[in-house]
């Protein structure tokens, strides 16, 4: 099989280790090695080792330079909700302007406007609006996207959105991890009674969870878990029967409001907790006794103009392993600049550079269930790989707001070439 060597990098920063999330300070354990190339056979990274060393091992290798920049695992950006049609670029006028969310949903905003809009498109324009959506995520460095449905909230809907994922995933070269997400809100049409809100919830558990989960269409399960959307009673309902329909569970928990939903993921044993603005004390120490990721999501607080932060530091020195994602969606956070966020990372959460690379490199991928197979450029790992036009890694969460990469690999195929010419 063909090898491939990655030579003339300023740095290779491996993040290799345990094939785990990482916790407390061995999130601050990442090593930037210069002289360093990485040869990958096939799929999968064969070694990593100094230059001149595995030249010798594999001298029939094709070179790739990497013009003095910085190599990394592929970035992973462990939560987005990518499926979706128009831009909603007139809200952010309405907020700046005092209006609030009721005040917006009465003006025709908000979620439920990107669930008409949804409902209103076929799943081929859908998919040509994801597709660029994607490739402009995976311009950034992001090998990895966790794609969740949401905004159909009808049995059809939301497969329709699944089997956009489901085609972008077998055409685009990044790898995509499909979520369910029915229980993104409660739809319009089952809000006027406490009958028909159960009605839904009923329908979720009966027929859409294990539809989906019979189809094939998702990896994973998500609420909602909000105060003024879903409780935690029916948020534990809902991810029991994924879990009984063999889906991995992720919650949006605590994001405004501290109402258990971290508990509720520790106890359910979720793959990753997301948002975590308002999380508790005992919430943080629920967390810490698990394997859950706390998947934060600072871009969404930026966007929306609040003050509020997940305790970034509380959760890293409690022991909980943290993700960095960009909950890219057309309300609350609509960049597809994972490397940005890791400037809000380091920036505002209090990150060091360390920890907001492990954030969306190993974390990143453990929030996905991948923690085994991405994520680190180790032997035996997936061949994704990010390059970036800057001399020391501690300038990715630097420039920011800047497009740095130079190219990224999937599965060994060049996925993003910008400069680069490459096969
Ligand atoms: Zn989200």
């Amino acid at each position: 099989m063909q090898s491939r060597i990655f030579v003339n990098a300023a740095q290779v920063v491996t993040c290799a280790g345990p094939p785990r999330a990482r916790r407390g300070a061995e999130m601050s354990k990442l090593e930037t090695l210069p002289g360093r190339a990485v040869v990958i056979t096939g799929d999968r990274v064969a070694a990593v080792g100094p230059e001149a060393e595995l030249r010798r091992s594999y001298p029939d290798a094709e070179e790739i330079d990497c013009v003095r920049g910085v190599l990394t695992p592929g970035l992973v950006d462990s939560h987005t909700h990518a499926i979706f049609g128009r831009a909603r670029a007139d809200e952010q006028e309405m907020r700046a302007l005092g209006l609030d969310y009721m005040q917006i949903a009465a003006r025709g905003g908000g979620i439920h406007s990107s669930v008409r809009d949804l409902r209103a498109r076929g799943e081929d324009e859908l998919t040509e609006l994801a597709r660029g959506r994607l490739q402009r995520l995976a311009s950034y460095g992001i090998t990895t996207i966790e794609v969740k449905s949401g905004y159909g909230l009808t049995l059809d809907d939301e497969l329709k959105a699944l089997r956009v994922i489901a085609r972008l995933a077998r055409e685009l070269p990044m790898r995509i991890v499909p979520t369910f997400l029915g229980a993104h809100e409660i739809p319009l049409e089952h809000r006027s009674s406490a009958a028909a809100r159960q009605a839904y919830i009923d329908a979720l558990v009966h027929e859409m969870i294990p539809l989906v989960a019979r189809e094939g269409l998702a990896r994973f399960a998500d609420v909602f878990c909000e105060t003024g959307v879903y409780t935690v009673a029916e948020s534990r309902r809902i991810l029991l029967a994924a879990r009984e329909n063999n889906l991995l569970l992720k919650l949006h928990a605590d994001e405004l409001t501290s109402c258990g939903g971290a508990e509720l993921a520790a106890e359910l044993g979720a793959t990753s907790a997301d948002h975590l603005g308002a999380i508790s004390e005992a919430g943080i120490h629920a967390l810490a006794a698990t394997s859950t990721v706390a998947t934060l999501l600072p871009g969404t607080m930026l966007f929306l103009g609040k003050q509020t932060r997940a305790p970034a530091r509380q959760l890293i020195e409690a022991g909980v392993p943290v993700a960095l994602a960009t909950d890219f969606n057309p309300g609350t956070s609509p960049t597809p600049n994972l490397p940005l966020i890791l400037t809000l990372g380091v920036s505002q959460l209090r990150l060091t550079v360390s920890e907001s690379i492990f954030a969306a490199t190993v974390n990143g991928a453990a929030a996905v269930g991948l923690a085994g197979s991405v994520g680190q450029l180790s032997p035996g790992f997936s061949a994704d790989l990010a390059l970036f036009e800057i001399d020391d890694v501690g300038e990715l969460p630097y420039w920011y707001g800047d497009r740095r990469c130079l190219g990224t690999w999937v599965r060994g195929k060049s996925c993003h070439p910008r400069h680069l010419q490459l096969s």
